[in-house]
């Protein structure tokens, strides 16, 4: 047990943090997968929680796939899940857009991937950009002017790992040039396990980019959000005081249940270290920590 209010989860303490709560909110990458890997233990914890009566939710700021991906993601690794309990921050996007209402005659410049057009495509819009120019060039020559859609009224940013200086300047031109242009980013995570093995830059470097080059601060949908916890609330009816936010970052998913008053159990299985955790300069402090999910089924059991 740790100073400052963070209980290590124990078979004394698991049963009163079951109790308290009718729903689990999973991050996804470092709790549930790492990568395309599946961490061990998690269907059978999930399938408990299921059979006692927990609402599950799932919430993720990978903008790379849309949410029937993730769906498909979560099957192909044995996981049972519906696409309406997962909430990713390309989903998160377009939600955004549409509560808006941003209207459909617009377009949106996407700085991202599939996933984020998918979404928007779902949801009624056209969006621009994305894996279609990710081969795109610029021209520097002294008379070159670059043509950009003056339809476009919202650029959203998300990861992109075909960004280059043909999409930033279509992105930096829309938004510089109508002030009424929305910018926003689907999430601003410094890193992400694009593979198993190690971390790779997240959308937060690419939201850096469009920062630095608009002068503008984006609206941002995924964790830690108000946007990502008020729009999934609106869908279950569960009080935040009875939630769980579980997750394995802290200035992402433990801040993003703290603020909304829920629970909160960081797992060590993802990017933060216990020495992180324990960190005095650390000030984001989850009420339980454990290594992994499947802690809160082995504790049960005992
Ligand atoms: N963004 C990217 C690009 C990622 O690769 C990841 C994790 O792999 C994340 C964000 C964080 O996802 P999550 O919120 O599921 O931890
Ligand atoms: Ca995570």
């Amino acid at each position: 047990e740790s100073a400052s209010g963070t209980q290590l989860l124990s078979a004394q303490n698991v049963a009163s943090l079951f109790n308290s709560v009718d729903a689990f909110l999973f991050d996804c990458d470092g709790v549930i997968w790492k990568g395309d890997k599946l961490i061990d233990g998690v269907p059978q914890t999930l399938e408990m929680l299921r059979s006692k009566g927990k609402k599950l939710v799932f919430v993720t700021n990978n903008s790379s796939k849309s949410r029937g991906q993730y769906a498909q993601k979560f099957h192909s690794l044995g996981i049972s899940v519906s696409q309406d309990e997962i909430f990713s921050s390309s989903f998160a996007a377009a939600m955004y857009l549409k509560l808006n209402n941003f209207p459909t005659d617009k377009k949106v410049y996407v700085i991202g991937g599939e996933g984020i057009l998918e979404e928007l495509r779902l949801a009624g819009y056209t969006g621009l950009g994305g894996p279609e120019d990710a081969e795109k060039r610029v021209e520097l020559k002294s008379n070159s002017l670059f043509e950009h859609d003056k339809s476009v009224g919202a650029v959203v940013v998300g990861l992109d790992p075909y960004v280059n200086y043909y999409k930033l300047q279509y992105g930096t031109l829309c938004l510089r040039e109508n002030p009424g242009c929305l910018f926003i980013a689907t999430n601003r995570d410094a890193v992400g396990h694009m593979t198993d093995l190690q971390e790779w830059p997240g959308a937060g470097c690419m939201v850096a980019a469009i920062c630095g080059s608009t002068e503008r601060e984006p609206i941002v949908v995924g964790k830690p959000s108000t946007f990502m916890m008020d729009f999934l609330l609106q869908r279950f009816e569960v009080s935040t005081s009875r939630m769980c936010m579980v997750g394995d970052r802290l200035d992402t998913d433990i801040l993003f249940g703290q603020n909304a008053g829920c629970k909160t159990l960081l797992v060590l299985s993802g990017v933060t270290t216990q020495s992180t955790l324990q960190d005095p300069s650390n000030k984001i402090l989850p009420d339980y920590y454990t290594s992994q999910v499947s802690d809160i089924l082995e504790l049960l059991g005992r």
